[in-house]
């Protein structure tokens, strides 16, 4: 069956919603190529800086990122060598572990942090002139859908609630047994700094 088919494609919903992701997966490609090109960047340089600037650590390594990103060690080696050598990513050796270090961006790549992360806000302002009941909706499929796809290994790193070794389910009711609070769907988090993954 193929969605590109188009009297598959609107023969039913599920084949166009499917198209649809498939074309939203682009708008994001192009948002970030536009903003990639305004700086002289690649899109992974612009990922790797995004995701150095918000996570711990442990997670910004070149092995993490390359598994964050489906791409392989030597794509991002090379990526972080042309950020260093522009001056916006710089190595700190890991206390724990002489021979390993992780990344973390320079003054100067925190300053493009900020003019390119707005990449999204196109799809952003559509999103906030949404109902919250349609946020709530169109939220809880999508984390579904990620989950899903985490099981089946298409996504490949997974920080969130759905995966958490914390989380208890019943039903349709939520509780994060770490911070000891129920969680409504809008609550569910797609990356969360304290995910630990469940067993
Ligand atoms: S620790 Fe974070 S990811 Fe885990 S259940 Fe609680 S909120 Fe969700």
């Amino acid at each position: 069956m193929s969605i590109f088919n188009l009297n598959i494609q609107n023969e039913n919903t599920g084949n166009k919603i499917v198209a649809g992701l498939e074309r939203l997966s682009h708008v994001f490609k192009t948002l970030l190529w536009e903003k990639a090109k305004e700086f002289g960047l690649s899109p992974i340089q612009i990922q790797i800086l995004l995701f150095t600037q918000y996570h711990s650590d442990e997670k910004n390594t070149v092995s993490y990122l390359a598994k964050e990103f489906n791409v392989t060690k030597p794509t991002v080696s090379d990526a972080v060598k042309v950020l260093e050598q522009k001056k916006l990513i710089a190595k700190y050796n890991d206390s724990s572990d002489f021979r390993s270090y992780y990344l973390k961006p320079t003054i100067e790549g925190k300053r493009i942090i900020k003019e390119t992360e707005q990449f999204t806000d196109p799809v952003a302002d559509i999103i906030s002139g949404v109902s919250e009941i349609d946020k709530e909706i169109i939220w809880e499929n999508i984390s579904n859908l990620i989950a899903k796809l985490n099981r089946q290994g298409v996504v490949t790193v997974q920080r969130s609630c759905n995966n958490c070794i914390y989380l208890t389910t019943g039903g349709t009711t939520y509780f994060c047994n770490l911070l000891k609070q129920p969680l409504h769907t809008k609550d569910l988090r797609l990356d969360c700094p304290e995910f630990t993954q469940a067993v």
